[in-house]
């Protein structure tokens, strides 16, 4: 089995390059990055000239992309999937990606043979490099079956959830809660300095106490730190609420808290921080008060 990955980036690098070292497949690669393209040549992998030599030589394609349009512009855009693939040939997507874009490329990519599988992925890129990323499966479950030695290779929670689509619709709950959490920690982190407690002191009783989460820790270290160096970018984070509130318009579910932090993403872009982590939402509050809520050096 070939496979071509597209979209080498934070999370796609560690991913495709799991894959190299791990699944015994031939594995081409492309990305607009001559960076992230040479980091996994550099590991076995081979560089593609185009996204059009990848499609046609590939029977798996994999794409890591940031957002929907961007998906939508490698599947079904000129010189893509669409045009170049075989017949025969599985599309896997693992970006964070709307579960109507995913359904529109996979009628259209069916048209011409090519049958599509949505696998967005959860655990960082920490996760990824060490493979113990959940992978959230929507789509035909001969497909996923067929697939499931690619997966293997670079995830360890593997789940197939339903029809094409519902991968992405469990990676957009997932995330909304993940962010509503970041949201919380955020506001409690500030609300406790500006109360006179030391911040370390605060986040040692936090982390043992019923506020500690994967994403409540995420806020402190790098509020603590004041890192807000990105693995994953408020940009990426304000799509993924943006899916979630579009998900709940169209099904007429009420939502109360992530529409909140989604005007809190929206404010911390507007600050100029949407290429910082997604824990820089932290910098609204402190960017209001005029205080940061550091470590002692
Ligand atoms: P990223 O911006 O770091 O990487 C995206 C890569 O795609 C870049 O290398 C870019 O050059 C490449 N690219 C963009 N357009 C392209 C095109 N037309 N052709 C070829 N290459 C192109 O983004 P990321 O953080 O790796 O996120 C990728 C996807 O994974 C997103 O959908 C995101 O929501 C999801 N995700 C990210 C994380 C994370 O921690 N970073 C975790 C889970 C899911």
């Amino acid at each position: 089995m070939k496979i071509g990955f597209i979209g080498i980036g934070h999370m796609g690098g560690p991913m495709c390059r799991n894959i190299i070292k791990h699944s015994g497949f031939e594995v081409s690669v492309f990305d607009l990055n001559p960076e992230a393209v040479q980091a996994c040549v550099d590991v076995g992998g081979i560089a593609s000239a185009s996204m059009a030599e990848l499609a046609a030589n590939s029977d798996v394609i994999m794409t890591s992309l940031p957002m929907p349009k961007d998906v939508e512009a490698v599947t079904l855009g000129p010189g893509g999937i669409a045009e170049n693939a075989k017949s025969g040939s599985i599309y896997i997507d693992l970006s964070t990606n709307s579960p109507i874009m995913v359904k529109k490329i996979a009628v259209e990519l069916e048209k011409k043979g090519i049958t599509t599988i949505d696998a967005p992925v959860s655990g960082g890129t920490i996760g990824a490099e060490k493979r113990t990323i959940a992978i959230m499966v929507g789509g035909d479950k001969s497909t996923y079956e067929k697939c499931m030695p690619i997966f293997e290779s670079f995830g360890a929670n593997i789940s197939h959830l339903g029809d094409i689509g519902s991968g992405c619709i469990a990676k957009i709950v997932n995330n909304m809660i993940a962010f509503c959490n970041m949201g919380a920690a955020a506001e409690g982190l500030m609300l406790g300095a500006a109360a006179g407690i030391d911040p370390e002191a605060l986040n040692q009783v936090i982390r043992t106490s019923s506020g500690n989460s994967m994403s409540y820790r995420g806020v402190a270290y790098k509020t603590l730190n004041g890192d807000w160096s990105p693995s994953f970018t408020i940009d990426l984070a304000y799509k993924d609420m943006h899916l979630a509130l579009e998900l709940a318009d169209e099904l007429a579910v009420p939502l109360q808290v992530s529409p909140q932090v989604h005007n809190l993403m929206r404010m911390a872009k507007g600050m100029g921080f949407g290429g910082d982590d997604a824990t820089a939402i932290m910098r609204v509050y402190e960017e209001t008060l005029g205080r940061e809520v550091r470590k002692k050096s």
